[in-house]
C-alpha cells in the first residue's frame, strides 16, 4: 500500500519539477550560493536521473584550480583552550581580513593555543580573531588522530578558548561522510542514496547559517566524518575511498528538494519495520514527511532488540520525567508503580506510556524513556513494555530515531534492484529528486 502511494507522490514529483524544474536550480542556486562554485552534474548523475536533466545555456566547467564549493565542519566539539595539530608538509598561514599569506609552517606538530588577543602556534603568535591554516598538499593535518583534506580555521572566542574548523569541498566532504555512515559493503544504489541525503543535509546546514563559524558538526549530530584517514592504536584506517569517491560522482550535485526548498533530510541507521513522521521527533521537517512501511532493514542486527531493568532501578531512573511531564495527572496511588503501553493509533508514531510512580501519573514517551534510560542500551524510542513482579522487559524494534532514509532499508531495496531514485523516493515520499546544475 505504502508502495502504491509512493508512485503517485514520486509521478506528481516528475511532473511538478519537470515544469518548474529551471526555476527551482535558479532559486536554490541563488539561496546556497551554489551558483558560484558548484560544477554542475556529470554525465552520470543525469543517466541516475535522466528525466530531470537540467541544464544552463552556455555552461562551461570550472578551471581545475577554482574551489568548490566549501562546508565548514566543526571538528572540536566544545571549544578547546589547547590543540596538538600534525602537519604533514608546509602549511601557509593566513590572517583573518588579509589575502596576503603571513607565515608559512614547515612538517611538524604545533601546540595551538589563544590568549585575550592573539593565537599561538608553538612559539609563534599571531594577533587575529581567525588564522587559517592551509596545507601545499591536501590531505595535509592531523587533529585528534584523524587526517583531514582542505583547510584548518581556528575561531577564538573571548574566553581564551577557539574552535578548530575544517573547511573543504563540500564533494570532497561527502566522500567522506558516504564511508562514514555506511558500509562499504552495502550496494552502490543504497550508497548513492546515502550521498544525496548527505548532499541535501549538508547543503542545507549552509543554507540555513544557523553559526557564522560553522556549518555542522563532525559526528552523528550532524553526519559521522571521519575525515580522509584515521588512527586506531596502531592501525590507520581509511575515512574514505576510491569507492566512495566514485558514489559521490556519480551523483554529483543531486539532492531532495520540498516544493523547490531545500530540508534537512533527517536519515537513520534501522527503522525496524515503520520509519517515523518525522515530526513525531524534529519539528523542522515537512509535515508530509509519514511513516512508511519497510521490512527490508529485517537482516540487520538491530531490527529487533530487548533490554531488561530491575524494576526498582526502572523506577527509580524514570522518577524525574514524572517532575517535568506537563500532562502530570498527580492522583495516583503512591504505593503502586506501575508502566502501559497507550495504543498507537497510527503508522510511524513513536510509543507512549502511562507512567506511574511515587504517587504521580504521567503520560510519557518512547523518547523520554530513551532519554532517561541511555540511547545506547535503548537502541531506538520504538519498543513495547513488559513488566514482571521484579522485571521491565523491553521488546524494540530499528536503532535510531526512524526518520527518513533507513540505511539498512535502502540497502535491502538495493539488493533487489531499486535504484538511487526509487529508494529517494520511498523514504521521502513527496521530495522532488533533482539535479541542480548551477552554472558559473
Ligand atoms: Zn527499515
Amino acid at each position: 500500500m505504502s508502495r502504491d502511494r509512493s508512485a503517485v507522490h514520486s509521478s506528481i514529483g516528475y511532473r511538478l519539477a519537470q515544469r518548474v524544474g529551471l526555476m527551482l536550480v535558479i532559486v536554490v542556486g541563488l539561496v546556497t550560493g551554489w551558483s558560484v562554485v558548484h560544477r554542475g552534474p556529470n554525465e552520470t548523475s543525469r543517466e541516475l536521473l535522466p528525466e530531470l536533466q537540467i541544464r544552463r545555456a552556455n555552461q562551461t566547467p570550472l578551471p581545475a584550480t577554482r574551489a568548490d564549493f566549501d562546508v565548514r565542519v566543526v571538528l572540536t566539539h566544545d571549544a578547546v583552550r589547547e590543540l596538538n595539530v600534525e602537519i604533514d608538509g608546509p602549511c601557509d598561514i593566513y590572517l583573518s581580513g588579509q589575502r596576503e599569506k603571513f607565515n608559512r609552517l614547515p612538517r611538524g606538530t604545533v601546540k595551538m593555543t589563544t590568549t585575550r588577543t592573539e593565537f599561538k602556534l608553538g612559539d609563534q603568535t599571531y594577533r587575529a580573531s581567525q588564522i587559517e591554516l592551509v596545507p601545499v598538499r591536501s590531505p595535509g593535518f592531523w587533529v585528534n588522530d584523524h587526517q583531514y583534506r582542505g583547510r584548518l580555521r581556528l575561531i577564538r572566542r573571548p574566553d581564551q578558548t577557539f574552535l578548530a574548523v575544517n573547511v573543504l569541498p563540500l564533494e570532497e566532504y561527502l566522500a567522506s561522510v558516504v564511508d562514514s555512515e555506511m558500509p562499504k559493503a552495502f550496494p552502490p544504489a543504497a550508497r548513492q542514496a546515502q550521498a544525496v541525503v548527505a548532499r541535501t543535509f549538508a547543503l542545507y546546514q549552509i543554507q540555513q547559517r544557523r553559526s557564522d563559524l560553522f556549518d555542522v558538526y563532525a559526528s552523528v549530530q550532524s553526519q559521522k566524518y571521519l575525515g580522509f584517514q584515521y588512527r586506531d592504536g596502531q592501525r590507520r584506517l581509511a575515512g574514505e575511498s576510491e569507492e566512495s569517491r566514485q558514489i559521490v560522482e556519480q551523483t554529483r550535485g543531486m539532492v531532495c528538494l520540498d516544493r523547490g526548498r531545500l530540508f534537512r533530510t533527517y536519515y537513520s541507521a534501522v527503522c525496524g519495520g515503520s520509519t517515523t513522521s518525522g515530526r513525531e521527533v524534529f519539528p523542522d521537517t515537512p509535515t508530509w514527511l509519514t511513516g512508511v512501511s519497510c521490512n527490508w532493514c529485517s537482516a540487520a542486527d538491530r531490527y529487533r532488540w530487548s533490554a531488561e531493568f530491575e524494576r526498582k532501578d526502572f523506577f527509580q531512573r524514570t522518577a524525574s520525567l514524572l517532575e517535568s511531564n506537563r500532562a502530570n495527572t498527580g492522583i495516583a496511588d503512591r504505593r503502586v508503580s506501575n508502566i502501559e503501553s497507550i495504543p498507537l493509533k497510527q503508522l510511524g508514531l513513536i510509543p507512549t506510556f502511562f507512567l506511574t510512580n511515587q504517587g504521580k501519573r504521567a503520560v510519557v514517551s518512547g523518547i523520554d524513556l530513551r532519554n532517561q534510560l541511555g540511547t545506547s542500551k535503548l537502541y531506538s524510542p520504538k519498543f513495547s513494555i513488559e513488566p514482571t513482579s521484579t522485571q521491565i522487559h523491553l521488546r524494540g524494534s530499528g536503532h535510531g530515531h526512524g526518520v527518513g532514509l533507513c540505511q539498512w532499508g535502502a540497502r535491502g531495496q538495493a539488493l533487489e534492484k531499486k535504484s538511487c531514485v526509487e529508494i529517494l523516493r520511498y523514504y521521502y515520499p513527496r521530495a522532488d529528486i533533482v539535479v541542480l546544475d548551477p552554472g558559473r
